[in-house]
């Protein structure tokens, strides 16, 4: 076998053949009927089974310390509970809060905390500031920024890098303009890109100087235990890195167990400064009595410790990495050398990032929507929706079967190559 060339160095000719290959490849792929869904960065059925014997518990309803968790109390959550996060976190088990099942609840809550009332060293709450800006590496995850827009924080974009946001374009956002107020990350295993942030990124992040003296970092740890590989990567640790370098109450640190346990019924955690905890709490109290213990001790049981955690990860690892693997391969069989799409090859995380060639990724969605295969809208990864490229697409493999995967990717592929020869040709 040849290795193909790309398709950018063919003659007409040869290019006009290809395409007529590449349509009739396209309607086979549309007479085969599929109905699948690539969309959906949610566990799968067989991930959930692992998790039943939650199911049956908790056994008991005390604490260890004798306390009562049927009752109201304890807003900052079960100490056993965040004593499991603070060793999968590398942080020290008094930063930790742990609430209900949505870390992105939590992302919310400290968001308009910040709003409504400002934060410990803020000069007035951010609604009092003529306007707020937040930097946003791309590709990210599409409900951090809509939840931005849905509170009327204006968004700027900076490049996502293999180690991390690029620091020079954030450096030159945050130095001088105090309405920069703060930035998301997903630091471990990004979505969608993959990539995980590096000690040197993180250091920076944490220490440059901001004109904002409330600059907060989003530090959105949703895949830090989620690996594909044998190879653990350590998230940088960003409270540490902040503390050191005078900035305690900049980042605060979100998790759940939303992939790790059942996505609609974990626990999700934060974890900030003293200053910074004190400071949520405070908020929350006006907002609730206490978490749900029960649910934190079922947890608790359940995994024993850390490690257990760690042990449970390995079996979803064993179920999901070959869905990854067949989406390596269905893309690189077909689409390999022909200079018409690049994408990464994860080691954590729920996604793949596919980027196809420039101004096709609406083309690709909807060739594929076409076809029976749901693909998350081009542009989703994006500040307002608008990949200015147009060649962004987010690929979830977690939640279809195996030989649904392997079958809504290769038909993915063929939607990829024809819409590139469409381009190529026009
Ligand atoms: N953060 C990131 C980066 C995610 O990808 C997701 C889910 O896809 C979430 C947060 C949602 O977390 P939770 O279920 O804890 O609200």
């Amino acid at each position: 076998t040849s290795t193909p060339a790309p398709l950018s160095t063919l003659s007409a000719e040869d290019l006009a053949a290809r395409l007529s290959a590449a349509r009739a490849d396209y309607e086979s792929l549309k007479e085969a009927g599929l109905k699948l869904d690539l969309t959906r960065g949610k566990p799968g059925a067989d991930q959930l089974d692992l998790s039943n014997g939650l199911l049956g518990l908790p056994t008991t309803y005390r604490s260890a310390d004798g306390t009562d968790l049927r009752n109201y109390g304890g807003l900052d959550g079960l100490p056993e509970l965040r004593a499991i996060f603070a060793d999968l976190l590398a942080v020290d088990v008094a930063s930790i809060v742990a609430g209900g099942n949505s870390s992105l609840t939590l992302m919310h809550q400290a968001l308009t905390a910040m709003l409504l009332k400002g934060g410990p060293d803020s000069p007035r709450p951010w609604k009092d500031e003529p306007v707020v800006r937040f930097v946003c590496p791309v590709p990210g995850y599409d409900r951090h920024f809509t939840m931005l827009a849905e509170l009327g924080i204006e968004m700027v974009s900076v490049p996502m890098n293999a180690d991390g946001p690029d620091v020079e374009a954030v450096r030159a956002l945050v130095t001088d303009d105090p309405s920069v107020k703060g930035m998301w990350i997903v630091p471990t295993y990004a979505n969608p890109t993959g990539a995980t942030c590096s000690p040197e990124v993180a250091e920076a992040l944490m220490s440059m100087p901001t004109a904002a003296p409330d600059f907060r970092v989003l530090w959105d740890n949703a895949y830090a235990v989620h690996h594909l590989t044998d190879e653990e990567t350590v998230s940088a640790d960003a409270l540490g890195l902040a503390a050191a370098a005078g900035n305690p109450n900049r980042p605060i640190l979100f998790a759940s167990t939303s992939k790790i346990t059942f996505a609609g019924a974990g626990v999700a955690v934060l974890a900030t400064s003293p200053e910074n905890r004190a400071w949520y709490l405070q908020r929350l109290g006006f907002a609730s009595i206490g978490p749900d213990k029960l649910n934190q001790l079922r947890h608790v049981e359940f995994f024993t410790d850390a490690d257990g955690v760690r042990a449970h990860m390995r079996k979803h690892r064993d179920l999901i990495a070959p869905k990854f693997g067949a989406v390596e391969d269905a893309l690189a069989s077909r689409l390999d050398g022909l200079g018409i799409a690049r994408w990464s090859a994860p080691t954590g995380g729920y996604f793949v990032n596919l980027d196809v060639l420039d101004g096709t990724a609406t083309r690709v969605v909807a060739l594929a929507k076409e076809a029976g295969i749901a693909l998350t809208p081009a542009g989703s990864a994006f500040p307002y929706g608008n990949d200015p490229d147009d060649r962004n697409i987010r690929l979830a493999p977690t939640f279809p079967v195996l030989s649904e995967v392997q079958a809504a990717m290769a038909g993915v592929a063929v939607c990829v190559e024809l819409a590139a020869l469409e381009k190529l040709s026009a």
